[in-house]
């Protein structure tokens, strides 16, 4: 699905969304549940991409649902793997995340990609600004392109509301709330989570559902 021009949600990645954006090199967002490298590369493909015309693939965070085919994706297409600095521990797997996170990562096996990059705070990539915005976990990032935020975990559209993830997936609750209230400082008017569908920025932001 085509949100607005050249910013693409890619189908069959329900769940946990990844989005392709087609600016000054094509850019994916994070890269869903494991076991949909193909499903990602065939969208690719329809939109008129071989998958060596991946320039970034961009991770927001460490989790499972947004890791899934960094590895199969990466060796598909030789883009370059973009991960917060914090949170490759978690990424690379020597490190196990605490509570229920664990146990969703010991369900769900990820075959740990090799980054080849981290972001530096301010950084602008493909014309897409990196915001830290930790809390949900500690190197969380969202990004920004024009009237666009794609937001990972930072919120989440539940039902036309804007929410941040529970608290028992949130690491550190005032970290998040710091990264909500300095993301709203941010001019943009869509927000592009990878849980639930892209939404008007609105007033969504000013009444955010506190978990
Ligand atoms: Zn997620």
């Amino acid at each position: 699905m085509e949100i607005t021009k050249g910013i693409h949600l890619l189908d069959g990645t329900k769940g946990s969304y990844v989005y392709l954006i087609l600016g000054e090199e094509p850019v994916l967002i994070d890269t869903s549940l494991p076991g949909r490298a193909h499903t990602i590369l065939d969208s690719l493909e329809y939109l008129g991409l071989k998958p060596t015309d991946l320039a970034h693939i961009f991770l927001t965070h460490y989790d499972v649902d947004h890791i899934g085919n960094a590895r199969a994706l990466r060796e598909a297409s030789g883009a370059k793997l973009w991960a917060p600095r914090e949170d490759l521990p978690y990424i690379r797997g020597e490190m196990n995340p605490p509570g229920v996170r664990r146990l969703i990562q010991m369900l769900y096996r990820v075959d740990a990609p090799q980054i080849d990059e981290t972001y530096k705070p301010g950084q602008t990539i493909a014309g897409l600004e990196v915001i830290p915005t930790p809390g949900h976990t500690l190197g969380h990032v969202s990004f920004r392109i024009h009237d666009i935020l794609f937001s990972g975990d930072l919120v989440r559209n539940k039902n036309g509301k804007l929410q941040p993830q529970p608290a028992m997936a949130t690491w550190d609750r005032a970290a998040l709330k710091r990264s909500l209230s300095e993301v709203g400082n941010y001019a943009f008017t869509w927000v592009c989570p990878a849980h639930g569908e892209p939404i008007q920025r609105g007033n969504l932001w000013e009444t955010l559902v506190e978990c």
